[in-house]
């Protein structure tokens, strides 16, 4: 008993002694304000100091929180290195001050974010409370932080970002000006990147190098080419911007710093130095090629500018004139493209002997599956060939809205299936037909067309008037047929041996320059599925060249297609010819030769309404067969 009694009042008198040390420090916030001063700046405060401030945290007109901000904004704790004042002020919090916060919060300081958050850190804990309230102050909270402490992490996103895009750091004001009530990592690193002076002066590759960096993206080398890939076709620097910063990959790097990231939304109407731009919501590309916008048909050429009314589209090609020559075509052209910039592309595959270019239009993407060459006018005076193909084009392009073609639209036509039409292989020639010896600019070359001349009328009395006789002219300028000069059964030897004005084969296969530009086309492009070749007259089709097996199936289908469109003759016997479909044929591309008109060329204008009715459906149809 006697023990027990001794027990509890040794316990009592502990407990007393622990009150009373309570006590002590409670009633003495004087304590508080020398151990924070000393940790701050290093030295006691002076005694002034002390007691006023005893006071008003006596009285609560201050609060702990308000004390620690005071002092270590004094300048003998702001000249500290950072190291050194993050470390002193730790000691506030003993429970804290494990190497890997020390760590992060220097990265912080290092990186933009102000010291003013090393003080919240402290104030937020639970240890600062507690001394707090040990020493009987209330302990308050650090007041309004700047937009770059509101977010430690998102501001070290914001500094890479910017120091990758900027080679330099960015400023407080800076890091504040970006970091405003909605940031989110989504939206700081587009303002950074679009901002950058730098960023659109580097390559396509240095450029996605630079994002991936600034974004600490793990990212394979073939998701870079892909990227870049993406850049040489029609996506905008920012449509890149947007894919990596949606990406995954992105979204668990904020996830695992606590970053909300929101996504990139940059689609929609753009205005630009050029015009009104639209980007495609989902993908973030350049809009090209046609659409209809509120129920209006518009189109976007290569740059995605919105370019035309597409309702406002006139008709351009000459369907009246009796003589479609080469100046007009190259008039039609040029409007065409300008009409369709987005649509049609002009290519010229050559210059010919006299100085007349070899035009290729192009229609579709490049690298499409399918390829089809359309060629019209290898024979001069069959020019109304050329007047056909462009009305083909046109009828095309203008319709590329309304447009079907056996329950498919035109758009869809175009989408695995790239067209070349050459309207004019022979434009020297088509000069001579038309405007005799004085359109050919070449003295030689005209000396050597009186050569001809004589040559094929070598008797005074029959020789017919020079005009006359050179309007029936098929050969190219120097005399060479065109149509005879392919790499083809060249040993058939019933032809001619010198120039003339049709039926010479020329001294080589492939030796004039209008059969090169054909046969250089076919060969880059590589993957030609169809060739037709447009002459007159006769309305027939040609397709038999001695094919075999399923390639013959496959140019008969054609052929017979041809002739359901046009309702011309169907040559089913094998015709062993020397031409460009037949030429065609021997490299394993399906090939005919339609023959429009009736009656001898250069037929008459009159004719031409019939031949565009029979043939408006071919390009169509060329494209829909396979
Ligand atoms: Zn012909």
């Amino acid at each position: 008993m006697k023990h027990r009694i001794r027990d509890i009042l040794i316990v009592a008198f502990i407990m007393l002694c622990h009150f009373t040390s309570m006590a002590a420090d409670s009633k003495n916030p004087k304590l508080f304000i020398k151990r924070i001063h000393k940790i701050a700046t290093g030295d006691i405060p002076s005694r002034t100091l002390a007691d006023s401030l005893t006071r008003l945290l006596t009285a609560k007109q201050k609060t702990g929180a308000e004390i620690l901000c005071d002092f270590s904004n004094l300048p003998q704790s702001n000249s500290k290195p950072d190291s050194q004042y993050i470390g002193d002020l730790l000691t506030i919090i003993p429970d804290h001050i494990e190497q890997k916060e020390r760590d992060k919060l220097l990265s912080y300081l290092e990186n933009g974010i102000s010291r003013k958050y090393v003080c919240n850190y402290i104030i937020n804990s639970e240890s600062f409370h507690s001394l707090c309230a040990k020493h009987g102050i209330e302990s308050g909270n650090a007041g309004v932080l700047e937009n770059r402490d509101r977010n430690a992490e998102l501001t070290m996103l914001a500094q890479r970002v910017f120091s990758f895009t900027n080679n330099r750091k960015a400023s407080a004001e800076e890091l504040n000006l970006l970091l405003d009530d909605n940031a989110t990592a989504a939206s700081v690193t587009d303002n950074i990147v679009c901002n950058s002076p730098i960023m659109n002066t580097l390559s396509d590759s240095l450029y996605v190098e630079c994002l991936v960096s600034a974004l600490a993206i793990n990212l394979g080398c073939r998701e870079r080419e892909h990227y870049i890939g993406l850049l040489s076709q029609n996506y905008t620097r920012r449509a890149i911007l947007r894919l990596i910063v949606n990406s995954e990959d992105f979204d668990s790097y904020c996830k695992e710093h606590g970053i909300e990231r929101s996504q990139l939304h940059i689609g929609g109407w753009k205005n630009t130095e050029d015009g009104l731009t639209f980007i495609d919501h989902i993908s973030g590309a350049k809009v090209t090629g046609y659409f209809s916008a509120d129920g209006e048909m518009c189109y976007f050429d290569e740059n995605g500018i919105l370019r035309t009314n597409w309702n406002k589209v006139e008709w351009v090609t000459d369907t009246i004139s009796e003589l479609y020559t080469y100046d007009k075509l190259c008039a039609d052209i040029e409007r065409l493209a300008e009409q369709y910039p987005s649509l049609l592309t002009i290519d010229t595959l050559g210059a010919t002997a006299d100085g007349r270019i070899v035009f290729d239009l192009v229609i579709g993407k490049d690298k499409s599956s399918r390829q089809v060459i359309v060629q019209a006018t290898s024979h001069a005076r069959e020019y109304m060939c050329s007047q056909l193909v462009m009305c083909q084009t046109e009828h095309f392009l203008q319709n590329f809205w309304s447009g079907t073609f056996d329950g498919a639209s035109y758009s869809e036509l175009i989408e695995d299936c790239q067209l070349h039409i050459i309207p004019m292989l022979n434009p020297d020639g088509v000069c001579i037909s038309q405007f005799g010896l004085d359109s050919i600019r070449d003295p030689h070359i005209r000396d050597n067309i009186m050569k001809i001349y004589y040559a094929e009328n070598p008797k005074v009395r029959n020789r017919p008037e020079l005009n006359t006789f050179l309007r029936m002219w098929k050969s190219n300028a120097l005399g060479v047929d065109l149509n005879r000069n392919f790499d083809v059964n060249r040993h058939i030897k019933t032809f001619l041996k010198s120039p003339r004005s049709a039926n010479y084969r020329g001294a080589n296969a492939h030796s004039e320059l209008e059969t090169q530009a054909l046969v250089g086309l076919v060969e880059s492009l590589g993957n030609i599925e169809t060739l037709i070749s447009y002459h007159s007259a006769g309305e027939e089709i040609f397709w038999a060249y001695g094919q075999k097996g399923v390639f013959r199936q496959q140019c008969q289908n054609l052929a017979e297609g041809l002739k359901d469109i046009t309702n011309y003759k169907y040559h089913s016997e094998e015709d062993f010819g020397t031409g460009c479909s037949n030429w065609a044929t021997s490299k394993g591309i399906k090939a005919a030769t339609i023959e429009i008109g009736l009656g001898t060329s250069p037929l008459p204008i009159s004719q031409f309404q019939k031949i565009w009715n029979d043939n408006k459906d071919v390009l169509p149809f060329l494209m829909k067969s396979r």
